[in-house]
């Protein structure tokens, strides 16, 4: 315990304010901040050069007030937390290399305190990382609150994205990620979900029709083959497509199953024509196309409701 560290015997109530070890030097042209239970002094000069908010508070005349002169008259700073200060600190006033890779949580601690004190090329920098992370270390229902709380329009099309194709109904959702995704983008991604549900089905009960293209030239009952062709899918396509774990683009997804393999027997078809009506559908990508157009527009719509914000 130093002794700038006053103790508070028999009141463990008042909290013990402490100097930071790291952030703390001595001399003219500083200024001392206190962020929760914590005492910075930084040079004034390299909060200026990064930070709109700081050059303007630093450019005002002199004043009176000794706010910010010594540990006894700090500049408190509101609604941000000690870690959030250091990340930023770290980042871009006292910059230091660090060869660890970052966790998440590093630049949404940037995103914020940039924001807040407007270091815009801090944002980009903290909007550019983001994204690349995967969901499991920052989860899609976060990366849209994060794109709302501080407009970052480009974190709706990771997340929305992944929420869109995540096999798991709306209804599995918890309270914290219905929040999280925020009202407007709820509704759109629920209708999102629907639309391709719909799609799923429509996929399901309507058989490939490649008119004459599908069958060969040797196949003279073209009617029945194509009956054949329609009884097949209804019986192996249409069952395992409706299967609710199966990912979309659903008909991509079956070729590594077994129903080609049976879809294979499909009784009462030409067999080049079946060849040539199986080539057609792996290659078919219709349905990948309508889903895509269908997220892609509702994270335009998402991405409508932040920037109108
Ligand atoms: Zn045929």
């Amino acid at each position: 315990m130093q002794a700038d560290e006053p103790e508070v015997p028999g009141n463990p109530a008042v909290p013990v304010v402490k100097r930071s070890e790291e952030f703390w030097i001595e001399g003219p042209g500083t200024a001392v901040f206190k962020v929760e239970n914590t005492l910075y002094r930084l040079s004034k000069v390299s909060l200026m050069d990064q930070s709109v908010a700081f050059f303007n508070m630093f450019s005002l005349p002199e004043s009176e007030s000794p706010e910010g002169t010594s540990a006894d008259y700090p500049i408190v700073l509101q609604g941000i937390n000690a870690k959030e200060w250091e990340d930023m600190l770290v980042s871009c006033v006292v910059i230091r290399w660090s060869p660890k890779p970052r966790p998440p949580e590093y630049w949404i601690n940037i995103l914020k305190l940039a924001s807040l004190y407007q270091i815009p090329h801090m944002v980009i920098k903290a909007s550019y990382k983001l994204p690349a992370y995967n969901d499991e270390v920052l989860p899609p229902a976060k990366r849209l609150f994060l794109a709302r709380a501080y407009n970052v329009p480009d974190l709706v099309d990771t997340g929305f994205k992944s929420l869109c194709h995540i096999n798991q109904p709306l209804s599995l959702m918890t309270n914290d990620d219905i929040e999280s995704i925020g009202f407007r983008a709820m509704v759109i991604l629920a209708q999102t979900k629907e639309k391709i549900e719909l799609l799923r089905k429509k996929v399901a009960i309507t058989p490939p029709d490649y008119g004459n293209a599908g069958h060969v030239t040797e196949c003279k009952a073209r009617q029945d083959c194509w009956r054949a062709w329609k009884s097949a899918w209804w019986d192996l396509f249409g069952r395992s497509i409706n299967q609710p774990s199966l990912q979309a683009p659903w008909i991509a997804e079956l070729w590594s199953y077994e129903v080609t393999l049976h879809m294979k027997k499909a009784v009462g078809m030409h067999p080049g024509c079946l060849t040539k009506m199986l080539e057609l559908t792996k290659k078919d990508q219709s349905s990948a196309k309508q889903i895509h157009e269908a997220i892609e527009l509702g994270i335009t719509r998402v991405k409508e409701g932040i920037v109108a914000m």
